[in-house]
């Protein structure tokens, strides 16, 4: 049996203060979830719309749920009215569809931006000149029920902790870049989500403020 409540707490003492740990609980089942909430968890992550539609349903409504997975624009309207972050914003035509949602649920959605760094080719998320680009076009600044709070990544999936660590200060300087450019007037654009249960120990030496670590807390899914 996996011991949530242990587990959590094992991470949750490996991380400074300031740093969000958002348990990524996707795949596993909602009883894990209540065993982590009434160890104190509040904020959770999950990758699928139908499967979190679901767990929503089912859990207690003070949680925070942050959508991590690749978010199909037909699905949008179906976490607008609750989602508390859409942390995996690949493309502007998503930024777009998720401003129009919010707006018909009263809402403002926070999001972050998800870059590509990694060497995968699967992974989602704009390159850094996609991302200077979209920026620089500037017409996120009129998307009014959307608030762009930071960045998220995922390090490659290797055993090289070198390279991991040098992906992470890769987006971190990003982060300072875009941040002196076009945020420096909004103290709300802060984020740094990466770092996941092999590497987040690492994350946090190279400026996360966000870990979404699953596997460490919930066990192999
Ligand atoms: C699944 C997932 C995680 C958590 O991964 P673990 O290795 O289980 O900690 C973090 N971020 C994203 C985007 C994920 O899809």
């Amino acid at each position: 049996m996996v011991d949530v409540a242990k587990n959590l707490h094992d991470v949750q003492k490996r991380l400074p203060d300031d740093v969000c740990l958002v348990a990524i609980s996707k795949y596993h089942p909602k009883e894990m979830i209540a065993s982590a909430y009434a160890a104190g968890q509040r904020v959770f992550g999950e990758s699928r719309e139908q499967e979190l539609a679901e767990k929503v349903e089912a859990l207690p409504n003070d949680i925070e749920w942050h959508f991590i997975g690749h978010l199909q624009t037909n699905k949008v309207k179906y976490i607008a009215p609750y989602i508390s972050m859409i942390e995996s914003v690949d493309s502007p035509k998503l930024l777009r569809e998720i401003n129009k949602h919010a707006a018909r649920s009263n809402r403002v959605i926070d999001v972050l931006l998800e870059l590509h760094i990694a060497e995968e080719a699967t992974k989602y998320g704009f390159t850094l000149d996609k991302c200077r680009d979209f920026l620089e076009v500037g017409e996120w600044r009129e998307l009014s029920n959307v608030r762009i709070c930071g960045l998220m990544m995922m390090a490659s999936n290797v055993d090289d902790e070198r390279q991991i660590r040098q992906e992470m200060l890769t987006a971190k300087d990003f982060f300072n870049e875009v941040k002196e450019r076009y945020f420096a007037d909004q103290p709300s654009f802060k984020q740094r989500s990466w770092g996941m249960s092999h590497d987040y120990l690492i994350a946090v030496t190279c400026g996360s403020t966000m870990v979404r670590v699953g596997s460490a807390i919930f066990g192999e899914r």
